[in-house]
């Protein structure tokens, strides 16, 4: 424990505060202590790993049914308006259960447009090397060669997905998550994490956050943090929710607004005998282009839907999956009204698929039933998911040039407020196809260079 920390103690002091366990406090976090400075992390959820914010997936061996259930019992809906969006409330947040993926954006349609190429690169490069992203642990299967050989051949470019993960010195694959982030400074004494404590408002006085204010929601009792920089990193929605219920969002009107959320296609197949070497798993994704706005997923992977019946034999059965870059909008949002039980005021959705959002999910339909009948034979029909299904909410405190269209410069700090960060899918201007945890840890790399740089001024 780095900081002075008593339960009955009603006021923390320290260098920063960092809101959120998910990957991208993480990050934050661990630059910031590997720099010298003293850290705070505190979230809303409890610690439910031996190691903190460890990926579920490393420490049972289970089923993908059973983990599909794992995965849906640790979500918490957000709100009746858009029922599949949801937040995962544990020390580690939803790295303790994601499936990994880290692709690169695609340059010009997907990585951000506020960074130079050579910058945005060398964020990228960091980022996969702090998540373990690579691209051969499935690399020795007969079966995913076949089928990247064959579809490659009729003009696709399927590649072996990249994932986050490594395998350790007895092969077993070690999936990354907030535990691996942590591990070098999770013993600093610069480094504190308290699970179950809640932030609920900043306090803002002429233009910089002089305290936070947290619930212990072990002892109900009231907290104040004291710290010459703040980082958010409460998720897309509860992110903005915390700078709403600080009174801030009114300097801050795109707060909440040019929502994303990618749409997605998905069908099971049981894949037809001619591929069928059952010598391992399948993970192969072809990324976006300018011809096909969307990434396609072929694996078997557990997800909060997907389930199969038990007496389904599980060991031909493959996911396609399909994932629309949508274009930013100003009057998609999160809005934020009446307090609900914990306190904070409740998040309600105003999102509408444009038409060239329907046009692109209805060309995804098309490829996912082409793939599923050239491949086999199909499990679960195809169908559009209910948005938010996805679970990759961008755009909420995006960064961008100004404030009237942006929440964060392209240090993400917030405009007009000195000593405000934030970090996370939110941040994220552009319309993705791709899963966007990667993306987000490259802006938050670049946040922690603007926090050090603060510190040290
Ligand atoms: C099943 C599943 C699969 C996924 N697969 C992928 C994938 O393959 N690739 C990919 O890129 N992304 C994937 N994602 C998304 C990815 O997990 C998220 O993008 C990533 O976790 C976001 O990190 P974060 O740190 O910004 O937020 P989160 O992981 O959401 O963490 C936010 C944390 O903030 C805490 N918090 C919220 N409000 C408060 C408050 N007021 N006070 C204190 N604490 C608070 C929460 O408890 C939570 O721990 C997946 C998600 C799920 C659920």
């Amino acid at each position: 424990m780095g900081i002075d920390y008593q339960p009955e103690s009603t006021t923390i002091r320290t260098d920063v505060l960092v809101v959120g366990s998910g990957p991208i406090g993480a990050i934050y976090a661990r630059k910031l202590v590997e720099a010298g400075h003293k850290v705070l992390m505190v979230d809303a959820g409890a610690q439910e790993t031996e190691i903190p914010g460890e990926h579920k997936k490393n420490i049972t061996d289970m089923t993908l049914n059973d983990f599909s259930n794992v995965i849906q019992n640790d979500l918490t809906p957000l709100s009746s308006s858009m029922p599949s969006a949801a937040a995962t409330l544990a020390i580690g947040g939803m790295s303790t259960h994601w499936t990994c993926v880290t692709a690169s954006p695609h340059p010009n349609l997907e990585a951000p447009k506020l960074f130079s190429e050579s910058k945005w690169n060398s964020l990228i490069s960091e980022a996969q090397d702090l998540l373990h992203t690579n691209s051969t642990v499935l690399d020795a299967s007969t079966r995913q060669d076949n089928l990247k050989n064959f579809l490659n051949a009729s003009g696709h470019s399927f590649k072996s997905t990249p994932l986050a993960c490594q395998k350790d010195e007895n092969g077993k694959v070690i999936y990354s998550s907030t535990a691996s982030i942590l591990s070098p400074i999770l013993s600093s004494k610069n480094f504190t994490l308290l699970p179950h404590h809640l932030c609920t408002n900043l306090h803002n006085q002429n233009s910089k956050v002089t305290s936070a204010s947290l619930t212990s929601l072990s002892t109900n009792s009231k907290i104040s943090v004291i710290a010459e920089q703040y980082i958010l990193a409460a998720g897309a929605v509860l992110t903005p929710q915390i700078i709403y219920n600080s009174n801030m969002s009114q300097e801050l009107p795109a707060l909440g607004r040019y929502l994303t959320e990618r749409m997605v296609a998905f069908c099971q197949i049981k894949l037809d005998k001619k591929f069928s070497v059952n010598d391992g798993e399948v993970n192969i994704m072809q990324g976006a282009s300018e011809g096909k706005k969307w990434v396609t997923m072929i694996n078997r992977e557990a997800h909060q839907y997907g389930q199969l019946p038990e007496d389904v034999d599980s060991g031909d059965v493959l996911d396609v999956r399909c994932m629309s870059v949508v274009e930013p909008n100003v009057e998609n949002r999160v809005e934020f009204g009446e307090k609900g039980s914990d306190g904070m005021p409740t998040p309600s959705f105003k999102v509408s698929p444009s038409i060239y959002d329907m046009k692109l999910a209805a060309k995804m339909m098309v490829e996912v039933q082409s793939l599923a009948t050239t491949l086999g034979s199909f499990v679960t029909e195809p169908t559009i998911m209910p948005l938010g299904t996805a679970l990759h909410l961008s755009g909420t405190t995006r960064a961008g040039e100004s404030v009237e269209t942006s929440v964060v410069d392209s240090n993400s700090k917030v405009w007009g407020v000195d000593n405000l960060y934030l970090g996370g899918c939110g941040v994220i201007a552009e319309g993705m196809a791709c899963q966007p945890t990667l993306t987000a840890v490259g802006y938050a790399l670049q946040g922690a260079e603007g926090v050090k740089t603060a510190l040290s001024a």
